[in-house]
């Protein structure tokens, strides 16, 4: 047995194309959908995945502003920044990449963020918002993973998930998206017993852990959901995934790879995010 491949680059192209519609239609009422993303110093991976979202905002013609701050900068200059950004119409999200340099205060910094505009739904008020099942923007990453299962036909209710790792910005939300879909869910981390027990349970299994083909062959139940969520910069220069794919491929039911798995699918869903905040600005009168 193979597993299928969760083609993430492909799922991600055919809603970018979708959004564009969208996008044309929103601004011809005045409201292009608009992103503004903020760097800070010169992490050579955040200046790609930067890039990366602005090219995707062109390809699905949203505007998009990039401001750059250099790595000395101060946390006042970020924040005035934030603030002359909250204030503009033509901007629908707001995205800072992480992680800052050291000098800053990320929660203060995201808390800047008026929720309308916080599309990476990293704000407390946001977070909240999702543990109720109230309105609000679902983190990018995990959104994009329920939408490759959802695409792979995967029917969560009732399933064991095990998601290894605990962050606020992967593994924290993804628990909360499979439990509110009627998964029982098991979120595993640095001080878990047994780990390799807990993972061969699950039906769907998330690994979010940022070690190189940490999740191997043997902890993978035969016929399991993989959604490898890890990107790690081999020696090499290859990308590579939390999981052992050769191994996991041949046990599992379906496997995202890495790169062209996750990775797409979290830009595309930071449009989705972008183009819902434009929505909500016409809908509330304040198209630009
Ligand atoms: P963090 O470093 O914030 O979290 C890693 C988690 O893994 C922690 O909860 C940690 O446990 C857990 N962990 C570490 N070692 C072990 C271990 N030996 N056994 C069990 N659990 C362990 O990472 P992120 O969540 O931010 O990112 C995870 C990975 O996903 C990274 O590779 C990152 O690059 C990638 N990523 C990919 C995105 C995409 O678009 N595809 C978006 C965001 C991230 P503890 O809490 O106890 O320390």
């Amino acid at each position: 047995m193979t597993a299928h491949i969760l083609d993430g680059n492909a799922l991600a192209k055919t809603l970018r194309a979708n959004f564009r519609q969208e996008a044309e239609a929103l601004a011809s009422r005045g409201a292009r959908p608009g992103l503004a993303v903020i760097l800070v110093g010169e992490n050579p991976a955040s200046q790609v995945y930067v890039r990366n979202k602005v090219n995707a905002c062109a390809d699905a013609g949203f505007y998009s502003e990039k401001h750059v701050f250099p790595g000395d900068a101060t946390q006042a200059d970020v924040l005035a920044k934030i603030r002359a950004l909250n204030a503009d119409p033509a901007i629908h999200g707001i995205l800072v990449q992480l992680p800052l340099p050291a000098q800053f205060d990320a929660e203060a910094v995201l808390d800047a963020i008026v929720a309308e505009k916080d599309v990476d739904g990293f704000r407390a008020e946001n977070v909240g918002a999702l543990v109720l099942g109230l309105p609000c923007f679902v983190p990018c990453t995990p959104r994009g993973a329920m939408r490759l299962l959802e695409e792979a036909g995967v029917d969560v209710a009732g399933k064991e998930a095990v998601i290894v790792g605990r962050s606020n910005i992967v593994g924290k939300p993804m628990a909360m998206l499979l439990m509110h879909a009627g998964a029982t869910v098991t979120v595993c981390h640095s001080r878990t017993r047994d780990l390799a027990a807990h993972c061969r349970r699950a039906d769907i299994l998330v690994a979010a852990v940022g070690k190189p083909r940490f999740i191997t062959g043997e902890m993978i139940k035969p016929g399991a959901v993989v959604i490898d969520v890890g990107i790690n910069r081999l020696p090499d220069g290859k990308l590579c995934g939390d999981v052992d794919f050769d191994a996991a491929r041949v046990v599992a039911g379906a496997i995202t790879p890495v790169p062209g798995g996750v990775g797409p699918m979290t830009i595309a869903m930071l449009l989705a995010n972008t183009l819902e905040s434009a929505r909500n600005s016409v809908q509330n009168g304040a198209g630009n």
